[in-house]
């Protein structure tokens, strides 16, 4: 391998770990077209994203002996959904707080990748990267967080949604934009956010520090100032978000570590008993609650933006998969139904949103 591939590999690697491991993929496509001095446009992205995959599938090679790997992770974020909708690239530019100053067109139009390359050890589970971040003290806060973001809040109607909530009306916005269920809308012409019953899974702040502060995990040496830090530091490394309201979430890293918990327990992979125990330890109680919310073709946690069948709410979509089950559906001419239950997709009251 010549010189300037490894330095390649290496100046890529390096600029993923200097965004704690995860960053979106127009970025990251951003700093290779840098590094490669080619300008990024309309006529060369596809080439320089299969370029850059190349890219990843070699620095893999070399992290493997070491139980690392650079993965892609799809999720759509409000930001994305906010740049697919708006009507031009104009509009995009001044709604995106996030911009980077980044003055080409077509990278800008990129922001809607539903991509992230997630950098990600192999053999720990969650809870011990957890620990190698976090004191014994502050993981009982921890691990309380990630027990109340992975409990879905009460059902709401649409008409409660507070239209300040940019993440769940982009959501909604976008889901209705696929599956054209919401006819009330459609048909008085407004841009209101519709109708239809949604659920969700962010909390304030507040319910999440007075909540541990009333439960048995409690560690009194921990002050409201720190706990304040742990969500924080939970944002910067990218377990948690925060939304404009000010409610967290769990993010990417999250999600990707939880996919890996579902598998462990979908294939019979042959690890040790003792492996095992340890993450049903590690993370306990999250089975049980993961089980619902499963993407029916993907098998990935239904958590930022998707649909549940309000009949039987059992069968799960998320986004992505959403299109494709639609187009399968339209493509052999089939009703869209609910693969378990059969329940027609006739109207928005026969699912549920999770946003
Ligand atoms: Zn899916
Ligand atoms: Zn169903």
């Amino acid at each position: 391998m010549n010189d300037s591939k490894t330095q390649l590999q290496h100046d890529i690697l390096t600029y993923i770990l200097s965004t704690n491991g995860i960053v979106h993929e127009p970025e990251l496509l951003d700093v290779y077209a840098q590094l490669k001095k080619k300008e990024l446009n309309e006529a060369n992205v596809l080439k320089l994203q299969t370029k850059l995959d190349r890219l990843i599938a070699l620095i893999n090679e070399s992290l493997h002996s070491m139980d690392y790997k650079i993965e892609k992770y799809r999720q759509y974020t409000p930001m994305a959904l906010r740049t697919i909708s708006s009507a031009s690239i104009g509009s995009t530019i001044a709604n995106d707080s996030t911009n980077d100053g980044s003055s080409t067109r077509d990278a800008i139009d990129l922001k809607k990748s539903n991509l992230f390359y997630v950098y990600t050890n192999l053999k720990l589970t969650q809870s011990s990267k957890l620990a190698t971040f976090y004191k014994p003290t502050e993981l009982e806060f921890v691990k309380y967080v990630f027990k109340k973001l992975m409990e879905p809040n009460e059902l709401s109607s649409i008409k409660d949604l507070n239209l300040s909530n940019d993440k769940s009306v982009s959501y909604k916005q976008y889901i209705d934009k696929i599956i054209r269920l919401d006819h009330n809308n459609e048909e008085d012409g407004t841009s209101s956010i519709g109708s239809g019953t949604y659920t969700s899974f962010n909390k304030g702040s507040t319910s999440l520090i007075v909540g541990f502060r009333n439960s048995d995990m409690n560690v009194d040496s921990l002050k409201l100032s720190d706990l304040e830090n742990i969500l924080t530091r939970l944002c910067e490394n990218k377990w948690l978000t925060q939304y404009g309201d000010g409610s967290y979430s769990l993010y990417i890293r999250s999600l990707v570590e939880l996919k890996d918990y579902i598998k462990c327990f979908d294939n019979d992979d042959g690890s040790s008993e003792t492996e095992r125990s340890e993450e049903r330890e590690g993370t306990e109680g999250e089975g049980e609650e993961l089980n619902g919310n499963i993407c029916n073709i993907c098998q990935k946690i239904v958590y930022l933006g998707g649909i549940e069948c309000s009949n039987c709410n059992s069968f799960y979509l998320d986004i992505d998969c959403l299109k494709q089950f639609l187009n399968r559906c339209h493509s052999s001419d089939q009703s869209v139904i609910c693969s378990y239950c059969k329940h027609e997709f006739n109207d928005v009251n026969d699912i549920i949103y999770i946003l």
